[in-house]
């Protein structure tokens, strides 16, 4: 089946879902997706009684209030008030309001029967100025979403940093200046001290391969650097950060475990040579475990063709110590696949390039003269309207491998998700029939059950995101939420997709 066809099917779907589940079912087993499973395999999926279905949101794109109760700046303020860095010239200024409205989008997931909720914090709301003593107007507001998700039977899941650095420690040289792992404990120590008596699960950095690399190494993000030696020194310090940070956050809580958000794409080879196998564990290494196996071992894994950078890192003796510190469970996203090809003989190197969030444009040369391999997305499945390729059993591939590679940890999924458009429609009583996010969903958990089923020790799954949110560098013009936002009036409109999530969280099964 093409794309069009999917498209076409899915849209006659949206229809068929007002009608019961039965007849939706009916048109999903007609037409499968490419790499789909089967529909029975859709029947037959279970879940454990205590899984944790959740969704997830990160503070800039969600709260607004962008220089409320004594924040301050942050690097993405400056970046979004920079005029041609973002599409639609859209800011976070307000976002979704949730900083005012949380109340009511908490109210929400309770209702869709949502048992963990994973949000982050705005450090410039916790130090302003990145370091000193802590804003207690940012603290109460934190300590407030808590109580009100504790009192909805929902687990709050805390990311400490989802890429709102300070811009006064990006002043100070930002991520490359190893000083700010120490900033960045001390951080976390006060989040600790203050949250810790309630908050038991805590993250320190959503997807760090992405905001080091795309904020220094490609500069598609802030502070909009295009130095690869920036993006290896900054990701150094966010592995010496991680380290200190869980020993601050455990010294601060006794009930505190500490994980990831790591954003981890399944890497196949382009084809079954030697050469191509090799580019795909480095794309594996670098894109994927580079955080994990420093947490876990204390050391990088082979990411680069021949010797690891170390004095291009600021790798200095000792931090290896500082990195070591074992997770006590592991949290990565799944969005889509790469497929991998080796450059170790191109010519020249550093062409790629990267637009929105997750879209790696197919360099013609290798990504850099270190890495030395091409990722590139495929599109044999169908296509977001955020431009994704659409791949259900890359989550069994990849959650099998980190079972296997980490000694079958207890797994978090932390986001999964897809862009579409669909927007409340008044042939339908203003409902938002959103039948390709329920397809996307629907397909990828049941490849989820499947692992489960082969013995990976998945605990929970964070749809990304509970709204529609301020995508980035891609401002308005992408929607991922399980409930529609009206950005005119902040109005809330759960998604057919939501409903369906809220029925699936309810019964553990996705038959539903
Ligand atoms: C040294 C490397 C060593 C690495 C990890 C660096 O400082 O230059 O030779 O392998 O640390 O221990
Ligand atoms: C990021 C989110 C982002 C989502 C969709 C994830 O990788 O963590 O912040 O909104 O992708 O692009």
């Amino acid at each position: 089946m093409d794309r069009r066809q999917f498209v076409t099917s899915s849209l006659a779907a949206a229809g068929a879902a007002l009608l019961g589940s039965e007849t939706y079912a009916a048109i999903a087993t007609a037409e499968q997706i490419p790499a789909s499973l089967l529909s029975s395999a859709v029947q037959q999926a279970r879940f454990p009684d205590d899984f944790l279905w959740g969704t997830a949101t990160a503070a800039f794109q969600v709260e607004g209030a962008w220089k409320e109760d004594g924040k301050g700046e942050s690097i993405w303020d400056k970046f979004t008030h920079t005029a041609g860095k973002v599409k639609g010239g859209t800011t976070g200024d307000m976002a979704c309001d949730q900083y005012h409205l949380y109340p009511q989008d908490i109210e929400l997931a309770k209702r869709l029967h949502q048992k963990s909720y994973r949000f982050s914090i705005s450090w410039p709301r916790i130090q302003p100025s990145g370091t000193g003593a802590p804003n207690m107007k940012g603290i109460d507001h934190y300590s407030r979403l808590v109580d009100v998700l504790l009192q909805a039977g929902i687990r709050p899941f805390c990311t400490i940093y989802h890429w709102d650095l300070p811009q006064a420690l990006e002043d100070r040289g930002g991520w490359p200046n190893r000083d700010l792992a120490g900033y960045y404990a001390e951080y976390a120590g006060i989040l600790a001290k203050h949250l810790g008596d309630r908050i038991t699960v805590w993250a320190p950095f959503n997807m760090p391969w992405s905001f080091t690399y795309m904020g220094y190494g490609v500069g598609a993000f802030p502070p909009c650097r295009t130095n690869y030696g920036d993006f290896l020194k900054a990701a150094h310090t966010v592995s010496l950060a991680q380290g200190e940070a869980l020993r601050s956050i455990k010294a601060a809580s006794s009930k505190a475990t500490v994980g990831s958000a790591y954003g981890m794409c399944p890497a196949y080879p382009k084809t079954d040579s030697e050469a191509d196998r090799a580019a795909a564990a480095r794309y594996h290494a670098m894109n994927n475990v580079y955080f994990l196996e420093a947490a876990m071992h204390g050391r990088y894994p082979k990411a680069f063709v021949g010797d690891t950078p170390y004095e291009l890192m600021g790798f200095k003796p000792g931090d290896e110590k500082i990195m070591h510190a074992p997770l006590d469970w592991v949290g990565f996203h799944y969005y889509t696949r790469r497929i991998v090809s080796d450059a170790s003989d191109a010519h020249a190197s550093g062409g790629g390039s990267f637009g929105g969030t997750e879209i790696e444009n197919d360099p013609a040369t290798g990504r850099d003269p270190y890495t030395r391999f091409r990722a590139a997305m495929p599109t044999e499945g169908p296509l977001t309207e955020s431009g994704l390729e659409v791949w259900p059993q890359g989550i069994y591939d990849l959650v099998t491998q980190i079972s296997r590679e980490y000694n079958h940890p207890i797994i978090e999924i932390t986001e999964s998700g897809c862009g579409y458009l669909d927007a409340p429609y008044d042939k339908e009583n203003g409902r938002v029939p959103d039948a390709r996010r329920v397809e996307f969903f629907r397909e990828e958990l049941a490849e989820l059950a499947r692992a489960i089923i082969d013995g990976a020790r998945v605990r929970a799954f964070h749809a990304w995101s509970l709204i529609d949110n301020f995508e980035w560098a891609n401002g308005h013009t992408e929607r991922y939420g399980l409930i529609y936002v009206d950005y005119r009036d902040q109005k809330r409109t759960v998604k057919d997709s939501g409903l369906w999530y809220g029925r699936v969280s309810a019964s553990n099964r996705l038959d539903v």
